[in-house]
């Protein structure tokens, strides 16, 4: 029998680290989940910790990654995503971004292994081009207060594409679109855990600018997924993983209101600094190369996701949520 396939997790007590990690284990592999739990949480792989094969390791990317042995795939998601997140802590992600992913390039091609790379719509900008397709270069203001991100996530791919040239290394970069579900912290300033907890709790949904900017939201099982394949292929990318059903922010707070069954006012708040106006991949690429595309349809995901967030409310919202 062939021994089993050793897979890092960089940043797998995030949101979709979380949810990677179980399926990778599901899937038969030993997963190394390191992470400095900076924006994610233990609870996000609690339930994995006493499972054969999974390793924990509280570890900042940044100072390099103590993981020895054998390895089949670095997966790099450490990086905070969220907005919210990466403005309280602009230079720590600049650093993660950077430091933190030629850290794990470095490991790669150490041991051989292959490397995914969790890029982001985010370096499309506020796009010129619509839907994005992965050969756009993308309209991103480089001195913006979401340049630490949206920059250092170019920074990172301009890295895997130097690995690959310079050593040969087997790098590919998955470039994620706007991903929801269970597992996010209400807290963590994303459109859809700021639009169900103030439902779930009945008072006023806040929208931040007009309300007419699009997102396209992709389930995370259906991201998981992606991110799956594209570890087990051998693609460059960037390939878009993202669900291409494109719908105003309006649209979508409406669909959360009707399902939690609330009609509470919408209040508008100043837009965001350089907030994108559209958001809508091409994903024919993923579905040429990955034999991907996405399964889960909106209202299903957000009726999952509902449940999550009401079973960690008071008793009395709870109900609301199913
Ligand atoms: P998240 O904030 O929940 O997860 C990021 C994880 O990385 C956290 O657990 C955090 O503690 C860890 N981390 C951050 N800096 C680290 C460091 N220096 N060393 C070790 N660990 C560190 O975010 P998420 O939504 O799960 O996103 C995961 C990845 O996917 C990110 O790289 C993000 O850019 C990318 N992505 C996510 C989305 C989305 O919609 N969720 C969209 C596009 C791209």
């Amino acid at each position: 029998m062939g021994r089993r396939r050793r897979v890092v997790v960089a940043g797998g007590a995030g949101f979709l680290g979380g949810h990677l990690c179980a399926r990778l284990l599901a899937d038969g592999y030993a997963v190394v989940c390191v992470d400095n739990f900076s924006t994610g949480r233990v609870d996000n792989v609690a339930e994995l910790v006493d499972t054969p094969g999974f390793e924990l390791l509280e570890h900042d990317i940044v100072a390099g990654v103590p993981v020895t042995g054998f390895l089949d795939a670095v997966v790099n998601l450490a990086c905070p995503a969220s907005p919210q997140d990466y403005l309280r802590m602009p230079i720590e992600t600049l650093r993660a971004a950077s430091a933190g992913t030629l850290a794990l390039l470095e490991l790669a091609k150490a041991t051989g292994a292959r490397f995914v790379q969790a890029s982001t719509s985010e370096v499309y900008g506020d796009p010129l081009v619509h839907p994005q397709r992965e050969d756009y270069w993308g309209n991103v203001n480089p001195i913006g207060p979401r340049a630490v991100y949206d920059e250092g996530k170019r920074f990172g791919e301009a890295a895997c594409a130097a690995f690959r040239r310079e050593h040969g290394a087997d790098c590919g970069i998955v470039r994620i679109f706007n991903t929801y579900g269970p597992g996010m912290r209400t807290d963590d300033g994303r459109l859809i855990p700021n639009l169900v907890t103030q439902a779930l709790a009945g008072g006023p949904l806040t929208i931040h600018g007009t309300g007419e900017q699009t997102r396209s939201l992709c389930y995370v099982t259906d991201t998981v997924d992606g991110l799956v394949r594209m570890i087990e292929g051998d693609h460059p990318g960037p390939v878009n993983i993202g669900n291409a059903t494109e719908l105003t922010v309006l649209q979508i707070a409406r669909v959360v209101q009707d399902l939690i069954g609330v009609r509470a006012p919408l209040v508008r708040l100043p837009a965001m600094a350089d907030d994108p106006r559209t958001r809508k991949p091409d994903i024919r690429l993923a579905e040429r190369v990955l034999g991907w595309r996405p399964r889960t349809d909106l209202r299903e995901g957000l009726r999952r996701t509902i449940r999550h967030f009401a079973d960690r409310r008071d008793p009395a919202v709870a109900d609301r949520g199913t």
